[in-house]
């Protein structure tokens, strides 16, 4: 079977691609500090429960992924899993062909396949969670650039901003994914506690102040990146998807408010359906194409 896996910062999900679809095998959790070793014991231990030959296996993970050295080179969500050779890892415990790349690429591999973005023009996917991720989508295919193109979430939007676990600062990722909200949140009620997006979300359905403030600065920085990169790529339009787009209701406004304010650009901005199992879908679509 083909099978893949979308190693997330924290769960890991697997599965195999059956005739008109994919099946979740499992769930696992992450647990970085473990390390990528014990990860991968854990993966390989469920495959092969289930698939004692597989025919290959695509990876997806929340990094900077050198796809031709097979190398995860870091990773702001798995702190020490830096400079580790995952193909050939995974390769020799399943003993079978394997491809790995940015989960953020594996989910738009799924996104192509189902159609769910268009295969002519330019087109950029966005997830916006714990970080944010990118990928640049051109005639159906991504583009790589010499290697790790689609790097937004560590854009530069404020030049003495905020530091960023990449080891930069004033990341956009730092602006407008999970932990800028709960900060904004944290700002507009005058209360220390930290909320979740989710508990976010749902104040802001009760038309609490400060919820509707936080996802109004939320968008506005959403909508400062997304000017920036429709002024560097001009592209027919983007895909937002990721564990914030539940509540895009309460920040797509200010968005694209704040977009027009920059940019003379349509805005042509779209939520892709959610599923958590679409990077896994992806990663699998990716080892059977590549080592097909
Ligand atoms: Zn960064």
């Amino acid at each position: 079977m083909h099978w893949g896996i979308d190693i997330g910062g924290t769960t890991t999900i697997l599965g195999y691609l059956k005739p008109g679809g994919f099946k979740k095998a499992a769930t696992l959790r992450t647990d970085p500090l473990s390390g990528p070793d014990s990860l991968l014991r854990k993966i390989s231990k469920k495959i092969n429960e289930a698939d004692r030959a597989p025919c290959s296996a695509g990876a997806g993970i929340a990094g900077l992924v050198n796809r031709s050295k097979g190398l995860l080179v870091s990773s702001p969500n798995l702190p020490g899993w830096k400079d580790y050779l995952i193909r050939e890892k995974l390769s020799d415990i399943l003993n079978c062909p394997v491809v790995i790349d940015n989960d953020c690429n594996v989910f738009a591999i799924q996104a192509i396949e189902s159609s769910s973005i268009p295969d002519s023009g330019l087109w950029l996917m966005i997830t916006l969670g714990t970080g944010i991720g990118g990928t640049i989508i051109h005639e159906g295919s991504i583009l790589y650039g010499s290697g790790y193109a689609g790097e937004f979430g560590h854009m530069t939007v404020e030049a003495t901003g905020k530091n960023c676990l990449c080891g930069s600062k004033g990341c956009w990722e730092r602006y407008a994914a999970s932990e800028a909200l709960s900060d904004y949140y944290r700002k507009h009620s005058c209360n220390s506690i930290h909320y979740s997006p989710k508990e976010i979300a749902r104040l802001a359905s009760t038309k609490q102040d400060a919820a509707l403030s936080a996802f109004e600065e939320f968008g506005t920085w959403l909508g400062i990146g997304l000017a920036n990169l429709y002024h560097c790529f001009s592209p027919d339009g983007v895909f937002l998807a990721g564990g914030l787009m539940g509540a895009s209701e309460f920040f797509l406004r200010s968005a694209e408010s704040e977009f027009h304010r920059r940019c003379p650009f349509v805005w042509n901005v779209n939520v892709l359906p959610s599923s958590s199992d679409a990077g896994a879908e992806g990663a699998a679509i990716m080892g059977r194409n590549r080592t097909g």
